[in-house]
């Protein structure tokens, strides 16, 4: 029998929030994390996004500070998080809010590509929990803003993907400058040789969680795979679009911003509203498209992978990999964005000849063979056959994806950078 939120031992204004929250059980993370944390371990928790990690460290976190009388003086922080994209400092600090909304803590969230007065106004009154991305938490406390030698706890999120987006030397700055004696958690959804280096600098005698949400996340999506032609892949797109997608929420993923947009402009212009969600735009555009789609007001929006990375929105029918992956692991994230929290969700991949080989390396993860859907009239037979071969262990013909990664370092290190340097695979 599953261990209850109140077995696990949070208070009972925590348990009014996440009464309100409507949460009834907690997820495997949380089931674990949470009463190490209680107990002041350092922590190192294997989980992805859409696992509960988020409450699984804020909870107990709220529960620690809610419960000592040790305020932030001005400009300090008690706590500090730091996570890699505004999205998922954004989306933390609303968490912070609802499970901590019968306590009276005070956080703040920082990060870049905003003005920063309005964060330093926060500042300066001490904040009990700091949410920053490390660029601007590095510049502001270049200009004498943030005092972190009062920290306590520190949270790092997410680290493989720091690793990936080049932050981790600024993580490291700043750790620098904590207080050696501190409560420190770390996250991360796979742990590349790096990422292990780091965690032993960082922590204490740490105590390992960790959940498969590969196996899981990759069990309740109903998953499918179209054979196409790259030219082809478009009108595909419409057709489900209209099809089995009709009225879902539905988040198709492209391999570079330029993709996302041409796939966006041309939907639009086919009278199906959809969005783009990427790096290139602005924090205010990226802001609103999110709240549309979390609302329900567009149904349709194309990320890259890293700007999805940090899209928390409950409901989406679909994920539709109009590009595959080249990168196992990322497939596996990007299927998670549906079926969040136990919910399932249908996946659908778009394969042509070329991504044959990223689909057999995907089969091969996730020890799973995708169901073809041939009844399309956009079929290549061509492709398909192309992947028996693989399957057979033959080399086809004609095949030359072109990003593929080398080495294949399956399970251990991920990919350095340039995961959005390739273009104009998808032409129209
Ligand atoms: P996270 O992995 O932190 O991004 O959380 C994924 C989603 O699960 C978020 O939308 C949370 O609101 C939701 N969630 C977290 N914990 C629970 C829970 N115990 N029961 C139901 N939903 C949850």
């Amino acid at each position: 029998m599953e261990k209850t939120f109140r077995e696990l031992g949070l208070s009972e204004p925590l348990l009014r929030a996440l009464r309100d929250e409507g949460y009834t059980e907690p997820t495997p993370i949380q089931a674990q994390a949470i009463p190490l944390v209680l107990a002041g371990r350092d922590l190192i928790g294997v989980a992805q996004t859409g696992t509960g990690k988020t409450a699984a460290f804020a909870m107990p976190i709220i529960q620690i500070l809610s419960g000592s009388d040790r305020r932030a003086t001005k400009w300090g922080a008690l706590c500090l998080i730091l996570t890699p994209t505004r999205e998922l400092a954004a989306q933390i600090g609303d968490s912070f809010k609802a499970y901590g909304r019968h306590e009276r803590l005070k956080h703040a969230v920082v990060f870049g590509g905003v003005g920063q007065n309005p964060q330093v106004r926060l500042l300066s009154r001490g904040t009990d929990v700091l949410i920053a991305t490390p660029g601007r938490l590095l510049d502001l406390m270049e200009q004498g803003f943030v005092k972190l030698d009062g920290v306590e706890i520190l949270v790092l999120d997410e680290a493989d993907r720091m690793l990936d987006m080049g932050f981790i030397r600024d993580v490291k700055r700043i750790i620098a400058t904590l207080p050696k004696k501190r409560q420190t958690l770390f996250f991360s959804a796979t742990m590349p040789s790096e990422v292990v280096r780091l965690s032993r600098e960082i922590l204490t005698n740490p105590k390992e969680v960790s959940v498969a949400p590969s196996a899981t996340t990759v069990e309740l999506v109903d998953q499918k795979v179209y054979f196409v032609q790259r030219d082809d892949k478009f009108e595909l797109l419409k057709q489900i679009l209209r099809g089995n997608a009709h009225g879902g929420k539905v988040l198709v993923f492209a391999r570079t911003k330029h993709n996302a947009d041409r796939i966006a402009r041309n939907l639009v212009r086919e009278n199906i509203p959809a969005e783009a969600i990427h790096g290139n735009k602005s924090q205010g555009a990226r802001t609103a498209a999110l709240s549309a789609f979390r609302s329900g007001k567009s149904r349709v929006v194309i990320a890259t992978d890293l700007a999805a990375r940090g899209i928390d929105v409950d409901g989406i029918t679909h994920v539709i990999n109009f590009e595959l992956p080249n990168e196992p692991e990322t497939y596996v994230h990007r299927i998670g964005r549906t079926a969040r929290a136990g919910a399932s969700g249908a996946a659908v991949s778009f394969c042509d000849l070329d991504e044959t080989i990223y689909l057999h390396d995907i089969e091969k993860l996730t020890r799973q063979k995708m169901a073809v859907d041939e009844k399309h009239q956009y079929h290549s037979q061509k492709a398909q056959d192309a992947k028996k071969e693989l399957e057979a262990g033959r080399t086809p013909h004609g095949v030359s994806p072109p990003h593929r990664r080398q080495g294949g370092n399956r399970g251990g290190g991920r990919f350095h950078g340039g995961g959005q340097r390739n273009r104009g695979h998808y032409r129209r």
